[in-house]
């Protein structure tokens, strides 16, 4: 009998984000951003689904890119941060690849290879984040460069740093370095991300790279007129109830102790499937219908709840750790981190099904 621990990935949901973010996006397209394995989702399968509806995928790094094509999808594909070496220079020839070129090694690598420049190619442009990219002076010199090694399709892509906050000065200087670029490119751009997309930053220009929001887990501000549904939930069933006595304590160390007489609800997931230990004594955990609060410290296979004020909890009772009726997101809070992280974390151990 396998536990009852899984990860369901409802594609439905997944496609109709996809469809809200066109619907925000107006005239860019949308290059689906699907590295990390989707955010833990299951690259092919959501890249699948996604297909039907995007123009293209956005991944880290061209093993990522070559798994999609390999799978047979045969979308346009971005490589966020180019090729690292000659190897991967040939295999974006090969498998008809786009890149990002942040430095100037990397249009050397160009220049030594013998493939001529075909596929478009994005030159990343640092446009406030500090991590990758040209300085914004120095992007007509980098286009004329392309241009003279073959570069037919150009567009230039920069990075929000903070687009959860539109109006937060790293945002505004962000959005007046980009504008003051638009208006002096001849080359296609792309600016936004999921918060980019949601906030309205910037889908004027030609894509916008959207991950997040795809799967139903972006920070979504209360006034913003979308709706997107959780695509993962992390299910799983009481295994074990237990009384204990006022005074008692509850896991590892005996973190949590018990002020009243309790009864205790043992979960089988833990930080060996992604569920994250940070989580403090408090993290809610969904359970037939309400939230109970988590107490004492997460285990590699077990959590443990406090269902006391549910009286007739009983063994098999549906649990599910963060998914419709509770967002990652405010797991995630209590966990010290980002919806980002525990979507992207989840270790592979719980089997992970796809509905429909
Ligand atoms: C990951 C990534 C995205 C997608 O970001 P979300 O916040 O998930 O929408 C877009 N652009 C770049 C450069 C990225 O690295």
């Amino acid at each position: 009998m396998p536990r009852p621990t899984t990860i369901a990935i409802d594609l439905d949901a997944l496609s109709l984000n996809a469809a809200a973010t066109g619907s925000l996006a107006g005239n860019s397209r949308i290059l689906a951003s699907v590295k990390a394995n989707a955010y833990g989702h299951g690259m092919i399968r959501c890249s699948q689904k996604l297909s039907e509806i995007v123009d293209g995928f956005a991944v880290a790094f061209c093993e990522e890119a070559v798994a999609l094509r390999e799978a047979g999808i045969d979308l346009p594909m971005l490589l966020l941060e180019g090729p690292f070496d000659r190897c991967d220079v040939d295999a974006i020839h090969e498998h008809g690849l786009m890149m990002t070129l942040h430095s100037h090694h990397q249009i050397d690598l160009l220049e030594q290879s013998c493939h001529p420049l075909t596929a478009p190619i994005w030159i990343k442009i640092d446009s406030g984040m500090h991590r990758l990219g040209f300085c914004p002076a120095e992007a007509p010199q980098i286009e004329k460069r392309l241009r003279e090694l073959g570069a037919q399709s150009i567009t230039l892509i920069s990075h929000y740093a903070d687009g959860e906050h539109p109006h937060s000065a790293l945002t505004q200087e962000q959005q007046k370095v980009w504008q003051r670029l638009k208006n002096t490119t001849l080359s296609q751009t792309s600016m936004a991300n999921s918060a980019g997309v949601i906030n309205g930053l910037d889908t004027r220009s030609n894509w916008v790279r959207p991950g997040i929001m795809l799967y139903g887990a972006a920070h979504v501000a209360t006034e913003t007129p979308i709706s997107l549904e959780p695509v993962m939930s992390f299910n799983s069933e009481v295994m074990a109830l237990r009384e204990i006595t006022a005074g008692e304590s509850v896991g590892y160390g005996g973190r949590w102790r018990a002020t009243r007489d309790s009864l205790i609800a043992t979960i089988p997931a833990g930080y060996g499937d992604g569920y994250p230990r940070t989580a403090i004594d408090g993290t809610p955990v969904w359970l037939q219908g309400r939230r109970f609060p988590l107490v004492g410290r997460v285990s590699m296979d077990m959590i443990t709840v406090d269902v006391t004020d549910f009286s007739d909890c009983q063994v098999g009772a549906p649990v599910e750790l963060w998914g419709k009726h509770l967002a990652v997101n405010e797991v995630a809070e209590y966990a010290a981190t980002i919806g980002y992280e525990l979507l992207t974390r989840m270790t592979g151990r719980a089997p992970m099904n796809f509905v429909p």
